[in-house]
Parts: structure tokens; C-alpha cells; sequence
């Protein structure tokens, strides 16, 4: 496990179980009942109810919509705009409770049938990027499947909460007190999320997901953000990898491809880990590395016979030592070559 790997699963870990408390803890939620939202234990109203009551006027209303709804709203969407602009997809590789699921059940199928989807045309290389090999095993289904169905139960449940008191619904679940309402939410969210986990896990990130669509423009807008660069000058280093980066790839992309067919990647960096394991046996750095600037522009703005300049100090070009990265110079010095 890279220190990059790390970080990422605590965040995702992180974030995904503040997405599973923030109802219960009265962080965020909207209360059907309430008809309004809850944040931070604060009740957020527009402000509308003193005018339904006669004690404000029209235009204290229309400044109370302005302050309490569109502003929070411009803030927000700008906060996430400005972080895709600059970053990507972020949140989808970083954080997104979904994707979390995605990466979980990619990795059980790749036990159970060797290969992360079903839609996947061939499996994936038993031998894996830190040379083991991992035969795929039927038997995985026993674990794929029960993780599927708790995964869509435990989201149709939260996404429950989110709409409902949570402490009615986790009461109403211990008591075996649901209500009709409740158990039909229950049993259809269930099914829709075990197909979307079992069949449609990663195609809804690329094609169906709204936030994922938004941060994809936004970053695609920005010929400098943040991209998974790909050294090329160092290409011959390929030779004798299985397209390590590919078969990692929780999106299904071809992370060494140029940007307009990386529009889906978020960043997640799990192409980085797998070449860095790939070129780390060796004693090389990763091929593949978060770039930005002008260093970006060989991913942006590369197409059929034009080939944007690439700046000298774009990659760490390096032999590595453990995790270091050790400049060239400085390793061929302390080898004696
Ligand atoms: S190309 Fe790399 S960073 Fe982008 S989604 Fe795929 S693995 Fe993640
Ligand atoms: S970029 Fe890295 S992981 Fe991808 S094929 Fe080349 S050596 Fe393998």
C-alpha cells in the first residue's frame, strides 16, 4: 500500500462515515416533517414563515430568499467549481460515499471472476503489479454478493435519514416498527442500489452522476488543472508491464491517454499507485504523476500531430529509495555509476 493509497482510503473512509452520522448527529439533513433543512442543529428556513404570519413584508421575504437560499447556494457551487477548476474530480476519487462502494465491489469481482466488471471484454493479469499473481476464485461471490446487498441497504437506509428523523427510522428498524411508507422506500431503494453496485457501479460515475458531470466540465474548462501526466520520455519504461495503470483504473479509463478521454477520471491516483509499484521494483519513479500548469498542457492540449512542448522539471525523473524520490544525479552519485 502506497502512501498515496493510504491517504485516499482515509479520507474516503473518513468522509463515508460522516456521510452514514451527519443525519443522526444533526449535521446535515432535510426534515420532510419539518419541510426544512437541519445544519448544524440549527433549523435553515427561508425566512418565509413571519410573512405567512403578517409580521414582514414582501420585500424582507424577497431579501430573506436572497440571504438564506441563494447565497448559501452561490457559495457552495462556487467552493465546488473553484476546487474542479483547479483539481478535477476530487471529490468523486477522494471522497464520494459512492465511488467508496465502486473501488469495494470492483475489487471483490476482481477476486470472483478476474476481472473488476462484467462488462469488462477480457480479465485482468493474474500477475499483479507487485509481481504476486491472484488467481480469480468463484468462490469470492459468496463474499461480492452479501457486500452488495449490505452496501444498498446500508444507502437506501441513510438516504432514509436524510429525509426522515433519523431517530424515527433507526427506532422504527430496531422495533421492527416501520411503517408501510418506510419499508416500500426501503425495499425499492435497496433493489435500484444492488443493481446500480452488481451492474452499474462505475457507468453511473461516467455517465448518470450530476455532481460527477459538473466538476468534469468545469475541469475539462481549464486546460491547466491537475491532470494524471505521463512522462513519455521515459516510455521505453513500459516494456515488460501489463498495463499495470489500465487494469487499476476503477473508472475503466487509459490513464496515459490525452484529457478529452480521461473526461471521467477523478484524480484518484489509483494508476499512479499501481505504476509506482510497476517502477518501484525497479528503482524508478512512476511514470505516470499529478501535473499542472503548463506541465499539463501535454495531456490538454496534445492532439493528432500537435504536440505541445513539455517543461524539463514536469516529473520527478528519479530513482527511488523506499518511498523517496531521489533526483538522478544525486542517485547515480551514491551508487558510484
Ligand atoms: S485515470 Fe487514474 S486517476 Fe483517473 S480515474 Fe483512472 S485510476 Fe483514477
Ligand atoms: S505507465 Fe506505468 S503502469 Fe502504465 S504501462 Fe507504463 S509502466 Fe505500466
Amino acid at each position: 500500500m502506497t502512501t498515496l493509497h493510504q491517504k485516499r482510503f482515509l479520507a474516503q473512509a473518513g468522509f463515508f462515515i460522516l456521510f452514514v452520522l451527519a443525519p443522526p448527529l444533526d449535521i446535515f439533513r432535510i426534515d420532510l416533517n419539518l419541510k426544512h433543512l437541519i445544519f448544524f442543529g440549527h433549523d435553515w428556513t427561508l425566512g418565509l414563515d413571519p410573512l405567512l404570519a403578517g409580521e414582514i413584508g414582501a420585500g424582507q421575504a424577497a431579501l430573506n430568499i436572497v440571504l438564506y437560499g441563494f447565497l448559501p447556494l452561490v457559495a457552495v457551487v462556487g467552493v465546488f467549481g473553484f476546487v474542479s477548476w483547479k483539481w478535477g474530480r476530487l471529490y468523486c476519487g477522494w471522497l464520494c460515499p459512492h465511488f467508496s462502494v465502486v473501488e469495494t465491489i470492483n475489487g471483490l469481482m476482481e477476486r470472483a471472476i478476474g476481472k473488476p466488471s462484467l462488462w469488462d471484454r477480457k480479465r485482468l493479469p493474474e500477475r499483479r503489479p507487485d509481481g504476486s499473481r491472484r488467481a480469480p476464485r468463484a468462490a469470492w461471490w459468496g463474499v461480492t454478493l452479501p457486500f452488495a446487498a449490505g452496501f444498498a441497504f446500508l444507502w437506501a437506509l441513510v438516504l432514509l435519514t436524510y429525509l426522515l428523523p433519523p431517530t424515527e427510522i433507526y427506532g422504527n428498524l430496531v422495533s421492527g416498527a416501520l411503517t408501510r411508507n418506510q419499508s416500500i422506500f426501503l425495499i425499492a431503494a435497496t433493489t435500484v442500489f444492488l443493481v446500480d453496485f452488481l451492474f452499474a457501479r462505475h457507468l453511473f460515475c461516467r455517465y448518470g452522476c450530476a455532481v460527477g458531470l459538473f466538476q468534469s466540465l468545469v475541469w475539462m474548462a481549464n486546460r491547466r488543472a491537475m491532470v494524471i501526466g505521463f512522462n513519455a520520455r521515459r516510455a521505453h519504461d513500459c516494456v515488460g508491464c501489463e498495463s499495470a495503470c489500465d487494469n487499476a483504473c476503477p473508472m475503466r479509463l487509459t490513464p496515459r491517454a490525452i484529457k478529452r478521454r480521461m473526461f471521467t477520471c477523478d484524480n484518484c491516483g489509483a494508476c499512479v499507485d499501481a505504476c509506482t509499484t510497476v517502477q518501484g521494483a525497479h528503482g524508478r519513479a512512476s511514470l505516470l504523476q499529478y501535473v499542472s500548469g503548463d506541465c499539463a498542457l501535454d495531456k490538454s492540449e496534445r492532439d493528432f500531430g500537435y504536440r505541445p512542448p513539455v517543461p524539463s522539471n514536469c516529473f520527478s525523473d528519479g530513482h527511488v529509495s523506499g518511498r523517496r524520490v531521489i533526483p538522478i544525479s544525486i542517485a547515480r552519485v551514491a551508487s558510484g555509476k
